[in-house]
């Protein structure tokens, strides 16, 4: 296929125009012109012709919108969330939480722990002798 670029006649600008004008797109301008779409493309930018949407590069656009939305952020006022990170400073605090961890009065007992358990004294013999469900 000879490139046809070079022919622009006044009769090949003036059906260019002509085509666009009509709203075809500029590969079926291309088509009836005998060139391609990129020398239609070239030469309406150079002629100044209005822009016209082009199908194409409109799907194109939107497809590069992700197609997931993003999950909610995490919500990162949880006092449980909180108190966990000022704990992980120090290991020797007693970790047993006290008061409900959805509220802001809630917290860990914070007393020095019995060395290898996560509790203080006290909180061990609750852990390991009470059932949660008794309290
Ligand atoms: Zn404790």
């Amino acid at each position: 296929m000879t490139e046809a670029a070079n022919a622009w006649t006044e009769e090949r600008l003036e059906q260019l125009r002509k085509l666009w004008d009509e709203g075809l797109s500029i590969s079926q301008i291309g088509n009836a012109l005998g060139v391609s779409r990129n020398a239609i493309a070239g030469k309406a930018h150079r002629m100044g012709l209005p822009k016209r949407p082009s199908p194409i590069s409109k799907s194109a656009t939107e497809a590069k919108k992700p197609a997931k939305a993003k999950p909610p952020a995490e919500p990162v006022n949880l006092p449980l969330r909180l108190e966990l990170r000022k704990l992980s400073w120090s290991r020797s605090k007693c970790c047993w939480p006290t008061g409900d961890p959805k509220k802001t009065g809630f917290s860990f007992c914070g007393g020095p722990i019995v060395p290898g358990k996560p509790y203080c004294l006290a909180h061990c013999e609750e852990a390991y002798t009470t059932s949660r469900d008794s309290r």
